[in-house]
């Protein structure tokens, strides 16, 4: 059981100093996919140390208000991508790109073409997920539920959040008992996930936008 971990929507000032120390005692690597309105002088430097101790930084939209494909103005998807890829700098440089999916599973309104055409030009790796276990409403039973949905996968691709839900107080028991199940823990995701790697199309997200009907 292979797991590729994942925290979106922060860096929170006093959560993911947590998660950091809780990654580090068990040697865990993990991706930070950062919210950009998230970023300032306080948040920036969690994901600098985040860095530094070997997890990879990502970007996830800046206002993360709704799935591109329903963004209403004055938002709109590039202006989403390019405002958090400028606030990160160089701890962007991966380029490594998480949509927002307005639910677990990501739908027809995940991608619009223009957007999709902006990550394949930019060079940017578009980072899907495949093991949800809401850790936002389930805030003690997300390690169980995300377990064994990994049990049932070659390579999951775990979504967690560090945010102040008051989940991430199980994120060392949910390291500790990943372990005792032979879980190993990997820095890089599957191709099933990556309909984009490094501004190359992997496979049509047709399914995931709505294409504007031919005129
Ligand atoms: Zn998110």
């Amino acid at each position: 059981m292979k797991i590729s971990l994942t925290f979106d929507n922060g860096p929170h000032p006093d959560v993911t100093p947590r998660v950091l120390d809780d990654l580090a005692a068990a040697g865990t690597p993990a991706t930070f996919f950062a919210v950009g309105r998230q970023l300032d002088p306080d948040t920036l430097p969690l994901l600098r140390r985040a860095r530094e101790e070997g997890h990879r930084i990502g970007n996830h939209t800046f206002h993360h208000a709704a799935p591109f494909g329903v963004l209403e103005p004055p938002l709109e998807a590039i202006d989403e991508i390019e405002r958090t890829q400028a606030l990160l700098g160089d701890l962007g440089a991966e380029r490594l790109f998480r949509p927002t999916a307005g639910g677990e599973v990501p739908d027809r309104r995940l991608m619009t073409p223009a957007a999709h055409r902006h990550l394949v030009d930019g060079g940017y790796s578009c980072i899907l997920w495949n093991n949800v276990p809401r850790d936002w409403a389930n805030i003690d039973g997300w390690p169980q539920v995300a377990l064994g949905q990994a049990a049932g996968q070659d390579w999951s691709v775990l979504v967690i959040h560090d945010i102040a839900t008051g989940a991430m107080s199980h994120l060392s028991r949910f390291l500790e008992m990943a372990a005792d199940q032979g879980a190993q823990f990997v820095s890089d995701f599957p191709d099933n996930c990556v309909p984009i790697r490094a501004g190359e199309p992997l496979w049509p997200m047709d399914h995931l936008m709505r294409i504007p009907e031919a005129s």
